[in-house]
């Protein structure tokens, strides 16, 4: 049996980033200044890692980065009213809220607030709204973006694809299943309340895996050749990050699968950055 052919995510960051690069250079030389990207930063220790990938990715993609850390106690009301004051200016292109937030803030109370042509991770009701209409240049949360562009560099057609969703939440399970039906995928997601999931997800060639369960997806769920992508990050016991696929069991089963970690996580980087000039670039229009 041959083992399957492993996603990586380096390349296929490269490649976005290389192009927002160039995006950030011609926006730069109409505008005088650079694209900027605002963020609102989450001091939760799980949000570390994703922060300094946002701050390296910023210095290779040339973007102005800001930071304001939304702090332990603080309320959403008052988050709310500087985000107010951040749609207002003008040298400011994007806005990104990291998760998770402190106690007490609430993420929708804040999106409500957030002009959603500067909304570069799809969270405002607006973005979502556009995403279920399939409307064009509507902004994709950048994880949900990633699922589908590394099918696209690696060449897994989704037209026509029987594909499974694993997770439904606003971030990646929902949009990541939006964008495949766009693209004619036959779309089914699978929850905590979904029954015999073995069986739906054995039907599928693409399964996307965003449960959060390390080692959820077994031989059991894998059909012969399907293609895995996977979402979760899982901290187990030794500190080490672990997907929602459990690989020795599936490798010699399924096509390909993206690995944990460097599959899904440097892509969703680079889509966020491709996001913040989709958004600039659509308000300078
Ligand atoms: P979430 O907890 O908001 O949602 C998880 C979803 O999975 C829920 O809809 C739930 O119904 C479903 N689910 C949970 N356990 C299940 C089970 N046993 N069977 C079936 N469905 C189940 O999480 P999220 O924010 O969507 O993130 C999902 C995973 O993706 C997490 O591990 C998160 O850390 C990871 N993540 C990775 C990236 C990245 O860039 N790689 C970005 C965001 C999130």
């Amino acid at each position: 049996m041959v083992d399957a052919r492993v996603l990586i995510g380096k390349p296929v960051a490269q490649t976005l980033n290389d192009s927002t690069l160039e995006r950030a250079d011609k926006y730069a030389q109409i505008r005088k200044r650079r694209p900027s990207l605002y963020l609102l930063t989450s001091e939760d220790p799980s949000a570390q890692s994703y922060l300094k990938s946002i701050r390296s990715t910023a210095v290779k993609v040339g973007v102005t980065l800001s930071e304001f850390p939304i702090k332990a106690g603080g309320k959403s009301d008052p988050i709310a009213d500087g985000i107010v004051q951040l749609n207002r200016n003008n040298e400011v292109d994007g806005i990104l809220i990291q998760t998770p937030l402190p106690e007490g803030v609430d993420i929708r109370v804040i999106a409500r607030s957030l002009d959603p042509s500067k909304d570069v991770d799809g969270i405002t009701p607006t973005q979502a709204g556009m995403l279920l209409q399939a409307v064009r240049g509507a902004l994709a949360p950048s994880t949900a973006r990633a699922c589908i562009e590394i099918l696209n560099y690696y060449k897994y057609g989704l037209q026509g694809a029987e594909v499974v969703v694993i997770g439904r939440s606003l971030i990646v399970g929902r949009p990541v299943a939006l964008l495949a039906l766009a693209r004619n995928a036959t779309v089914t997601w699978c929850h905590t309340k979904t029954q015999s999931m073995p069986t739906i997800c054995k039907r599928a060639e693409i399964i996307i895996a965003a449960a959060g369960q390390a080692g959820l997806i077994t031989s059991a769920f894998v059909r012969p050749g399907a293609t895995v992508i996977d979402v979760g990050i899982n901290v187990d016991e030794f500190g080490k990050l672990k997907g929602d696929v459990d690989v020795p069991s599936i490798a010699s089963i399924a096509a390909a699968y993206t690995p944990v970690p460097g599959g899904v996580g440097p892509v969703t980087v680079a889509c966020l950055f491709a996001n913040l000039l989709d958004a600039a670039n659509a308000r300078r229009k």
